[in-house]
């Protein structure tokens, strides 16, 4: 936080010292971005907001959600990464690291990522393209830059969404980002789970036009055994945000035996529900966010988002086992009757993602 309201603080001073100084007597130096680390850029993503748009991706997450699809993300440092059906075993990649951080046995090579200072040499040098480094800094204007390339798909809908990881791991950096994507004219979503201190939120508020929000656990105890944090902070935010009328798509992953029974979906259900009355009873229709729905602190979209597994190569190539490597699909069956439960208590409910007809597919 210090951080940040340094930065507020040195930008109304710059704006006062405008207003007074005459033009040519204005010091013309700029402030420096800060630098941003980020996982990937996505482009023409459909399932981060309406519309087309292009997603970037933060490293660094303050939680640790065991079924996390982007396990790259979760440290905010560069990581080495190792893919075995392209490595053909000539061992350069062994000679090539300066840290001696890279050994080889019976089952391909391994890193010792506490002597790997991801420096990209064994990557490089790889003839099989078989290492990479997931991960880079990039100064915040050109990665705004990078982004605004995309402006010709975004149409009336689309635009940029930031997330991670925890975008807010880097609230400055994010909060330069929207800054420069909103004085461009871009419509900008954030993906956020929403643990942390309510003011980073609040600072980017007014250059959001979307926060998908994430209401994973009800009960807290669960939460901060499976997660690694309760989450009062989650939901005291939310309430903030709906407080505040700002736009907001939940979404809930649908984790086996995590998040997938029907009392946590009952229970998120009826939160969401209780912090959308505005004193009153919730008329019928809300959350439909249909012209002539009464104005009461409502999510625009409820997501209860299927679990897959297109991650699982990626805790391969960070050595790491998955705790939900053999877990199947969602069953089409389940899923509905989960969502017909959140309809009970919020009507614009859905589900997104593959599903599985009958029994989960390993
Ligand atoms: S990234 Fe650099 S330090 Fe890390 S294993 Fe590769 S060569 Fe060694
Ligand atoms: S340099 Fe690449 S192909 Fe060769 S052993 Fe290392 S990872 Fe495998």
């Amino acid at each position: 936080m210090a951080g940040s309201e340094a930065l507020f603080r040195e930008t109304s001073q710059k704006e006062m010292t405008q207003k007074e100084m005459p033009q040519k007597e204005m010091p013309q130096k700029e402030m420096p971005h800060p630098e941003a680390v980020i996982l990937d850029i996505q482009r023409m993503s459909t399932e981060d907001g309406p519309g087309l748009r292009t997603t970037v991706f933060f490293k660094g997450c303050n939680l640790s959600c065991p079924w996390c699809h982007n396990p790259e993300s979760i440290d905010k440092k560069p990581v080495v990464t190792w893919f075995p059906r392209r490595c053909i075993g000539c061992g350069i990649c062994r000679k090539a690291c300066p840290q001696k951080g890279i050994s080889s046995g019976e089952e391909g090579i391994r890193f010792n990522r506490s002597l790997c200072l991801a420096c990209g040499t064994c990557a490089e040098e790889c003839p099989g393209g078989a290492i990479e480094i997931k991960g880079r800094n990039i100064p915040v204007d050109k990665l705004a830059a990078e982004l605004l390339k995309d402006f010709f798909y975004f149409g009336k809908d689309g635009g940029v969404t930031l997330s991670g990881g925890e975008v807010m791991v880097q609230h400055e950096a994010a909060l330069e980002l929207t800054r420069l994507l909103k004085a461009a004219g871009i419509n900008i979503a954030i993906d956020t789970a929403g643990c942390y201190d309510f003011s980073l939120l609040e600072a980017m508020l007014p250059y959001i036009d979307l926060v998908l929000y994430d209401l994973k656990i009800f009960d807290s105890e669960a939460h901060k055994r499976l997660l690694g944090a309760g989450n009062s902070l989650i939901l005291e935010n939310y309430r903030r945000l709906m407080d505040m009328k700002v736009r907001v798509w939940v979404r809930t992953p649908i984790i086996p035996g995590a998040t997938d029974s029907e009392e946590n979906i009952a229970a998120i259900g009826n939160f969401i529900a209780k912090a959308g009355r505005a004193g009153d009873d919730i008329p019928a229709g809300r959350g439909e966010n249909s012209p002539g729905t009464p104005a009461v602190n409502l999510p625009e979209r409820w997501e209860l988002c299927a679990f897959n597994k297109l991650c699982r190569d990626k805790y391969d190539a960070l050595d790491r086992d998955w705790a939900y490597k053999d877990a199947g699909l969602t069953e089409k069956t389940h899923i509905e009757k989960l969502t017909m439960i959140a309809a009970r208590y919020f009507p614009g409910a859905v589900y997104t993602g593959a599903v599985a007809e009958t029994g989960g597919e390993p």
